[in-house]
């Protein structure tokens, strides 16, 4: 039976069906991008369903995103008539979720448990931290957003950290802190939805031991990228070689390439595939190096780039592909001109027969995009925006979910605290603090609370929780749209936007959102129209008693957001579940659907993907690689293998552009180049624009702000060897601007893309300019020192000769 060649195998190179193929034990595929990881995964779920070895309730596949998890089931459901719903297919999140939701009691969590989004987790942390006085300059919120989240990924708890000194031990107050109001409010982020369903495996005999008997296969794609905790989960699925226990039996199965690791900063762990290796005493290690996906050109070129990092495993990819189209660079003078000319070759490209949605534009920040959806826009060329702001995330979207969050959980302090003012119903602030005062001295939530507050606050408040209460007594017998469609009535929050000037926008969301939440009750087939339960392929129907489904090894689960629970197979309300989708879905499948549209992203988002077209856009100085982390060798390891993740996307056409200038955050930012086109094979690439030595490509050419002091340059005259060039005239120089300038006249002759000495940095590169006369700052990569903003009527920058 193994060897037989199925239909499934026959397509793939023998490396590859030898991976799929594969005998039940745990095995590493370490390969390269484009070299069918994920097609090998997908196939092996497909092979093991259909040579009889596994059943759709044996198979756990772990995926990166959302996205992904939906592609593998639609591969699948094309590959061979299976029941999807019955696998455990989904991210991380998605899938302890669904486990939590099970297995609620354990976890010692309501089983309608709300998700916090990041921005929810930060408006809960600065909540927790006015109210117990927490300076926030000494403890920035974000900061300890950090801690808790670092602390939740690496698997600890408050009681685990190791306090040395008072900073920590004032964290670790705040952590354990957090973590009760959170427990109070029946809240859990997504640092949470991790460690405690770790713990309620690590804690529980009997629900371990049935998952470990369940799961005979457990495969996780882009691997390189679990974090510590991500790896004692799956750990815990399979138990290596728990002592005096009888070898559990089941197979993981792990595909990635560290060349391809992005998520250090999240605390990804390289490490772990080598963990891995030696902790289950992995028996099979395939290696993947032929490439399917990429015209030789374009991999050639991702392979030069990525010989740049020291710290490698080493593997080799090859393609049978011919050369290809040149990958082509662009220069611009500005990240208009830049979106202008990418809009101009999209046409084109249109016009040669590439469908939009092939067309991919690639960028390293979120707020680059704005400026190319301005001239997508403006040219009525569809397009699609990911992992931005996603839908869920938009402001007034987060107001209606808090309404409805309210009905669900009317001690949901957050939710409370978001909407008991908005729309403004003249509840002010004072009165809040009251009302939180109250609330804290008896131990209760806010809702409950109401009745400690008099006067005419006490009487506002208590008119709004009188209207939650009605709200919800209404929508008691409602379907989730008619709840939603009261619930954005009665609050007053179309009325609200209407009224508002370019309120337009976000009604529009408001209604997508009861498009939303349609499309998901159809989608995930329940609400009290949907009868007709799927049917397995043996013909029986997949309703069960509830009490079956939990710990029966086969029992299927209609959805993630249905998960029963395990006693008593209660499932979610329709509007809860529709909640908890809310929160962990990326949103990626909102607002057209189905639209032929041009795809924009950031490079992490486009992990995975492939396009015909690609655009990366940006590659300048400071944002690529960014400035953040190209200071350290790590950093900028680490932004390279994001430029090899963003190369490597492309099968047949590969767009480089830099522009000479940006508006970023408000302020121009005059870049060089970025680095990694000198470590790219030149002859791969064409260049649209003449090439420019780095530095000078920086220097502003248009409307440039020095061009008062331009005669100083064109005489001739070294910078360093001018007398002019002391820290005296840096800071008095006069501040015309020439009459067509964009850019105000700093008063300093230092350029970007200047070289400069500072007595305690040493050599650097100013990378940006902004301000004038006695506010002119300058943005400079020091090489030892790193990226620093100095003042220049204070720093002593002498300009060196190059
Ligand atoms: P990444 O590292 O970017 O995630 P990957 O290794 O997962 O890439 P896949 O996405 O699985 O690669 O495959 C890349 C492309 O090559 C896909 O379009 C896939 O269908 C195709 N492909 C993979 N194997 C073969 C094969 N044997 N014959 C033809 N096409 C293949
Ligand atoms: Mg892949």
């Amino acid at each position: 039976l193994f060897e037989d060649p199925t239909p499934l195998v026959a397509g793939l190179n023998p490396e590859q069906a030898a991976a799929v193929t594969l005998p039940p034990e745990h095995a590493l595929i370490l390969a390269g991008a484009g070299s069918g990881k994920t097609r090998v995964l997908t196939t092996r779920i497909a092979w093991l369903l259909q040579s009889g070895q596994a059943g759709p309730g044996g198979i756990m596949a772990v995926t990166f995103t959302n996205k992904a998890a939906k592609e593998m089931m639609t591969r699948l459901t094309a590959m061979l008539p299976v029941n999807v719903r019955g696998m455990w297919i989904g991210t991380f999140h998605g899938l302890c979720n669904r486990f939590l939701r099970a297995h609620h009691q354990a976890a010692g969590l309501p089983q309608t448990f709300q998700i916090l989004d990041t921005q929810d987790q930060l408006s809960a942390i600065k909540r927790l931290c006015k109210q117990h006085n927490v300076d926030d300059e000494r403890f920035p919120p974000k900061q300890l957003q950090w801690f808790i989240s670092g602390c939740k990924e690496d698997g600890m708890r408050p009681r685990d950290v190791v306090v040395r000194d008072d900073e920590t031990r004032r964290k670790v107050e705040i952590y354990q802190l957090y973590e009760e109001q959170c427990q109070r409010e029946g809240v859990v982020d997504f640092g949470e939805l991790m460690l405690r369903s770790y713990e309620v495996l690590r804690d529980n005999d009997p629900i371990r031991v049935h998952y470990q008997r369940r799961f005979k296969h457990i495969l996780i794609d882009e691997f390189q990228d679990t974090n510590r905790l991500q790896y004692a989960w799956i750990k815990m699925f399979s138990s290596p070689h728990t002592e005096g226990l009888p070898p559990s039996g089941n197979a993981v199965f792990a595909v990635g390439d560290d060349d391809q690791s992005i998520y250090a900063f999240r605390g990804a762990r390289v490490g772990n595939m080598a963990d891995f290796v030696r902790e289950f005493q992995v028996k099979h290690q395939i290696k993947l190096e032929q490439n399917y996906r990429s015209a030789s050109n374009i991999l050639n070129t991702a392979n030069e780039l990525i010989s740049h990092n020291s710290r490698r495993l080493g593997k080799n990819l090859r393609t049978d592909a011919g050369a290809g189209e040149p990958v082509r660079v662009y220069e611009s003078v500005s990240d208009f001109a830049e979106a202008q000319w990418m809009v101009d070759e999209m046409k084109q490209l249109e016009r040669e027969g590439t469908p939009r949605s092939e067309m991919a534009v690639l960028y390293r920040s979120n707020a680059q995009s704005r400026v190319v959806e301005t001239a997508l826009f403006n040219a009525a060329i569809p397009y699609r925006v990911y992992g931005g702001l996603r839908f869920f995330e938009r402001a007034e979207i987060k107001h209606a979910l808090a309404y409805l969050r309210l009905l669900e959980n009317p001690h949901d302090d957050t939710s409370f605290l978001r909407v008991v003012n908005f729309p403004p119903r003249g509840i002010g602030a004072r009165s809040v603090e009251q009302l939180q005062d109250v609330a804290r001295s008896s131990g209760c939530s806010l809702h409950d609370a109401v009745s400690g507050v008099t006067g005419r606050a006490g009487t506002a408040i208590a008119n709004f929780v009188a209207l939650l209460d009605v709200m919800r007594e209404k929508t008691e017998a409602m379907t989730l749209k008619e709840i939603i469609e009261l619930v954005l009535d009665k609050s007053g929050l179309i009325e609200h936007f209407r009224n508002e000037r370019e309120g337009e926008d976000r009604v529009e969301n408001l209604e997508e959102l009861v498009n939303a939440a349609e499309s998901f009750v159809m989608q995930e087939g329940f609400g009290r129209d949907a009868v007709a339960l799927p049917v397995d392929e043996h013909g029986s129907s997949l309703s069960q008693s509830p009490v079956s489904q939990g710990l029966d090894p086969d029992a299927p689960v209609l959805n993630e957001s249905l998960a029963p629970d395990a006693e008593t197979g209660e499932t979610l309300s329709p509007l809860a579940a529709f909640l908890t989708h809310a929160a962990l879905e990326s949103g990626d499948n909102q607002a057209q659907a189905g639209q032929d549209a041009v795809q924009l992203m950031t490079v992490h988002a486009a992990k995975g993907l492939e396009f015909d077209c690609v655009f990366i856009t940006g590659l300048e100085e400071g944002l690529f690689p960014h400035e953040n982390s190209m200071s350290d060798r790590d950093g900028l390891e680490e932004e390279r293998r994001l430029m090899y993740v963003a190369i490597t996307r492309a099968r047949k056409r590969l767009y480089l552009s830099h522009s000479q200038t940006r508006m970023l955050h408000g302020q121009t930012r005059y870049n060089m180049k970025s680095r990694f086109f000198d470590e790219l094979p030149e002859a791969c690439l064409k260049w649209l624009t003449p090439p420019q030595p780095a530095w000078a490509a920086a220097a502003p050419s248009v409307g440039g702000w020095q061009g008062g002091r331009r005669g100083l340059y064109a005489t001739g005259g070294s910078p360093a060897a001018n007398p002019a060039w002391s820290p005296g005239f840096l800071s008095t120089g006069s501040g015309t601007p020439p009459p067509k300038a964009s850019e105000p006249d700093r008063g300093v002759d230092i350029r970007t893309g200047q070289k400069v000495f500072h007595n305690k940095f040493g050599e650097g590169k100013v990378l940006a300019l902004e301000g004038a006369g006695a506010d002119a700052r300058a943005q400079v990569n020091f090489s030892r020192h790193g990226v620093k903003w100095l003042a220049l009527s204070v720093a002593k920058l002498t300009p060196v000769d190059e």
